[in-house]
C-alpha cells in the first residue's frame, strides 16, 4: 500500500465525531477539491505514529504490506481502546484490494469497525469491499469545488452504500450555491430521506472563503424540509490542534 501516515487521533468530523479511531492515511486522489487540505501525493515513506496518540513519527519505507499496516493497528489496539479503523485519504477506494486485505486481517486481531472515508465516486470499487466496511463516511462533491460534475457517480455510489450505516457530508463555503447544495440535497432524499446530512462549514483555506452564518442557517432549514435529519457540524480536530 502507498500510505501517507498512521496515527491514532479522535475523530474530527461528521456524526463520529470525537470517537477514537485509528487513521491509515492512503496517497492518491481521482478529484482536485479547491478546499482540499490533505497532502495525498505518493512519498518513498509513511510516517507512522510511535506509540498511539503520541503525535510523534517514525518513517517506514513505501510500499507498506499489508502485514506492516495490521501490525501497527493492532499495536495501537492495544494501548488505545478504539471505535475504528478509518481508511481514508486522498481516495483510499482508488485501491480497493488493499483496503479488503488490510480490513479483513484487522477484523480477525482487533474489536474495531472499519470505517471508509470518501468522496463517494467509484461505485464498483465500493462494492467489492461492502462487506468489510462498517461505517461509510461519503462527501458529496459540488462542481463549485471540483470543476466537474459528480452526481451520477454519487447517485451510483450511494444505492450501494445505502445498506450500511451510512452518512453523508457537504462542506459548505462561500462559493456553493444554492442550486448545486439542493440538487444533492435531492439526490439524497431520492435514495433515502432518512439517510443523515451533514452540513460542514468550510474551514477557510487559501482563496476558499467561509460561508455566512445566515446561509448555514438557511439552506440547514430548507434542507430540513427534505431530509429528516440534517445537522450543522464544523471540523473540530483544527480547533484543538490534533491531527
Ligand atoms: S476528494 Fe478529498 S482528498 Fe481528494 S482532493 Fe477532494 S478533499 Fe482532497
Amino acid at each position: 500500500m502507498n500510505l501517507i501516515e498512521i496515527f491514532s487521533s479522535a475523530q474530527g468530523e461528521g456524526k463520529f465525531i470525537g470517537c477514537r479511531q485509528i487513521f491509515v492515511r492512503m496517497a492518491d486522489c481521482n478529484l482536485r477539491c479547491a478546499y482540499c487540505d490533505t497532502n495525498f501525493s505518493r512519498a518513498d515513506f509513511c510516517n507512522v505514529e510511535t506509540f498511539a496518540g503520541a503525535m510523534e513519527f517514525a518513517p517506514i519505507k513505501n510500499p507498506v504490506t499489508v502485514a506492516q499496516v495490521v501490525d501497527v493497528v493492532k499495536n495501537f489496539c492495544e494501548q488505545v481502546p478504539t471505535h475504528s479503523v478509518s481508511f481514508t485519504g486522498g481516495e483510499p477506494l482508488l485501491n480497493w484490494q488493499s483496503v479488503f486485505d488490510a480490513a479483513t486481517e484487522i477484523k480477525k486481531v482487533c474489536d474495531v469497525k472499519i470505517f471508509l472515508e470518501t468522496n463517494g465516486t467509484l461505485a464498483d470499487e465500493l462494492a467489492k469491499v461492502l462487506s468489510v466496511v462498517d461505517i461509510i463516511s461519503m462527501d458529496v462533491k459540488f462542481s463549485s469545488v471540483t470543476n466537474e460534475d459528480t452526481f451520477t457517480r454519487h447517485k451510483k455510489f450511494l444505492q450501494i452504500a445505502r445498506e450500511k450505516d451510512l452518512y453523508v457530508k457537504a462542506v459548505l463555503s462561500d462559493e456553493t450555491t444554492a442550486e448545486e447544495f439542493f440538487r444533492a440535497v435531492e439526490l439524497v432524499a431520492e435514495i433515502s430521506p432518512n439517510i443523515l446530512f451533514i452540513i460542514q462549514p468550510v474551514t477557510p483555506v487559501g482563496a476558499v472563503k467561509a460561508a455566512s452564518p445566515k446561509k448555514i442557517l438557511q439552506f440547514q432549514a430548507a434542507a430540513l424540509k427534505i431530509l429528516r435529519d440534517v445537522r450543522i457540524i464544523p471540523q473540530t480536530h483544527k480547533a484543538i490542534n490534533i491531527f
